[in-house]
């Protein structure tokens, strides 16, 4: 019994050697990057623990099979912790369960969990090896051991439970051996693996931004100018990378990855794990990742949307982005659309004097302490397409009574600058919209580009104050409709032969605020007297039209058109209108339907549009 004691002793200190050695080794890694954890409102961040981590909702949601699969586990490995401790104290002749009531609880609900647990990683097991999905990648011996172990482990939990009831006999401790030597090895082998996700993904959830693709500012005057080496990249891009479960839903949802091009923001986190164990101080562009795949990325978030574990893969190709522009390495056709927004403040080089004149002409109203400000943004100032928007908007604005002003001399937000990286382009443009919307006293804002409002709700870092309330037109509308300011009752019904199919834009059903989902299509219904179609990937999981991220300034040499992607998507239901709610939307989807050779046939227009439409 002593030898015994000394045994279980020696494998205990073993096995807490071999998990403990790598996870610090891990720990101190993410401790050599140089832009630290944020920790901000706390109570939504525990909300958000409660929901994602707790209760697993977000994975069962997004894929029903698998995602309760993985809650089984995750559910019975935190049932196991305290039979754990109870097993290896009692291998020392104690109890930490006791032997009344409790144990009988504890041990009985785990059995049940073990049952589940047995079922859950068989189908995972069934899944990953018989019907093998692309984006699982290939085979590891890794998966299929640690699959063996859990088995292992509960079976011979329950066959302590029920079969061999007298501990005394040589097959109870056999079966007590086996079950506390599978847990030392698969703590040895969980910081190796990517299980490490059991022990970072609650810390990795809790510390992510509560904001999609968040960076924070340079500090210029401290020589900040963004990432070059992988220590440069923030703490949580290490701590996300070092999470990875490889599960491949941002393989599956990545419009750049799945129209062709090299950017995989799976292979992309874990390259950079594999460099960060490597070496923090190597290079991010050449020596971990290519650089091709930097200038692929649309920001759209459909990678951060579906990683079950925390991660933000957008973080670090912006942060990477900056890196890049500071050091004069970007896409030639940047270098134009740079220009411009030095030049004109507008990155479609168009003269300030055109904004006023199609200001004047149509007595938009100029901002004058007047409840709302509609901040027009560059398309609707200057671009004559997207002009029928701005119109179109203004006549709902007008026609509900709703007091609100431009500002003539607004400049461009800066989104695509500092998407593209330039953050000292986007800060000089920030910093002179921010003075001039402190100067003219604004509160509230609305804009019908979901860019704009996500790009302004970002000058909050930037020294606007954090009480202005940034929201899209499809809000407004929504509750000028609501509260009967703007009624399209008795109106004439909406053209019988009209089938309108409406596209998420990213920056409102993904960045948006709640809500940002449902009322474009409640807008749409009013409008048209019935429902919108839906395309296949639709709301939070829609697919992107390729403008974001300074997209629509590159030149998409690569693969399949994202644009064509998802006008082929959207046509496929059918439908002969297409609505929007984004001026790039617009502008890539018609531009695809024009490239389809459907230009002639099917109409790409902007929610308000629609609303306009019945008022008229
Ligand atoms: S943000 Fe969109 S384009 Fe960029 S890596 Fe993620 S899924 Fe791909
Ligand atoms: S980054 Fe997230 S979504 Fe992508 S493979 Fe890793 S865990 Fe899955």
């Amino acid at each position: 019994m002593v030898v015994e004691r000394i045994i279980l002793t020696v494998a205990i200190l073993a096995g807490l050697y071999l998990f403990v050695q790598p996870v610090w080794f891990r720990l101190r890694r993410i401790h050599a990057t140089t832009r630290g954890f944020r920790v901000d409102q706390i109570g939504r961040r525990i909300g958000r623990f409660i929901s994602e981590v707790l209760l697993q909702d977000k994975i069962i949601v997004q894929r029903p099979f698998a995602g309760t699969m993985h809650a089984l586990v995750f559910w019975g490995f935190l049932a196991f912790i305290p039979v754990t401790i109870d097993h290896f104290v009692r291998g020392y002749g104690g109890t930490f369960l006791g032997h009344g009531t409790l144990r009988f609880l504890v041990t009985s609900a785990v059995a049940v969990l073990a049952v589940a647990v047995i079922i859950g990683i068989t189908g995972l097991a069934l899944r990953r090896y018989i019907a093998r999905p692309a984006a699982l990648g290939a085979i590891k011996l890794e998966s299929g051991v640690v699959a063996m172990f859990i088995e292992i482990l509960m079976v011979t939990y329950l066959l302590d439970l029920y079969v061999f009831t007298d501990p005394t006999t040589a097959a109870a401790r056999v079966n007590w051996w086996v079950h506390a030597l599978t847990i030392l090895a698969f703590m040895a082998l969980i910081p190796r693996s990517k299980h490490l996700h059991l022990v970072l993904s609650p810390v990795t959830t809790f510390l992510k931004d509560l904001e999609l693709a968040k960076i924070s500012p340079l500090n210029f005057e401290k020589e900040e100018f963004g990432a070059v080496k992988l220590s440069d990249l923030s703490a949580h891009t290490a701590l996300g990378a070092f999470t990875c479960v490889e599960c491949g839903r941002c393989y599956d949802n990545c419009p750049a990855r799945s129209t062709g091009k090299l950017l995989d923001p799976k292979k992309l986190m874990l390259d950079l794990r594999d460099g960060f164990l490597k070496d923090p101080s190597q290079l991010i562009v050449g020596q971990t990742i290519e650089e091709e795949i930097l200038w692929q990325c649309t920001t759209c978030g459909a990678c951060t949307y579906q990683c079950p574990v925390g991660i933000d893969q957008v973080v670090p190709i912006l942060e990477t982005r900056r890196g890049m522009t500071a050091e004069g390495k970007v896409p030639h056709t940047f270098n134009t659309f740079f220009g411009n927004l030095e030049r004109l403040q507008n990155p479609w080089a168009y003269p300030t004097p055109q904004a006023h004149e199609f200001i004047e002409k149509n007595n938009y109203p100029k901002y004058d302490g007047h409840e709302w400000l509609y901040w027009m943004g560059c398309l609707a100032r200057f671009d004559v397409q997207y002009q029928k928007v701005s119109l179109a908007f203004k006549q709902i604005l007008d026609s509900a009574g709703v007091s609100y002003g431009v500002l003539p001399d607004e400049q461009c937000t800066g989104d695509a600058a500092r998407r593209a990286g330039n953050e000292y382009l986007f800060t000089e443009l920030a910093n002179a919209n921010i003075e001039m919307l402190k100067a003219a006293g604004v509160k509230r804002i609305v804009a019908t580009c979901p860019h704009c409002v996500r790009t302004i709700s970002e000058y909050k870092d930037f020294g606007l104050d954090a009480d202005v309330q940034v929201i899209h037109h499809a809000r407004l509308i929504d509750d000028l409709i609501a509260t009967r300011k703007l009624s399209l009752d008795g109106r004439p019904a909406a053209d019988k032969a009209a089938k309108v199919v409406y596209h998420d834009p990213c920056y409102l059903s993904r960045y948006g605020q709640p809500g940002d989902i449902t009322k474009p299509r409640t807008i749409l219904h009013q409008a048209l007297g019935t429902s919108a179609l839906e395309p296949e990937r639709t709301r939070e999981k829609s697919f992107c039209c390729g403008a974001g991220g300074a997209m629509i300034f590159a030149e998409e040499t690569k693969g399949k058109r994202v644009n064509r992607e998802r006008t082929e998507e959207l046509l496929r239901t059918d439908a002969n209108q297409i609505a929007v709610a984004c001026p790039f939307c617009q502008i890539m989807v018609r531009d695809a339907t024009n490239d389809l050779g459907r230009g002639d046939n099917v109409q790409v227009r902007d929610i308000a549009q629609f609303v306009a439409d019945r008022m008229t």
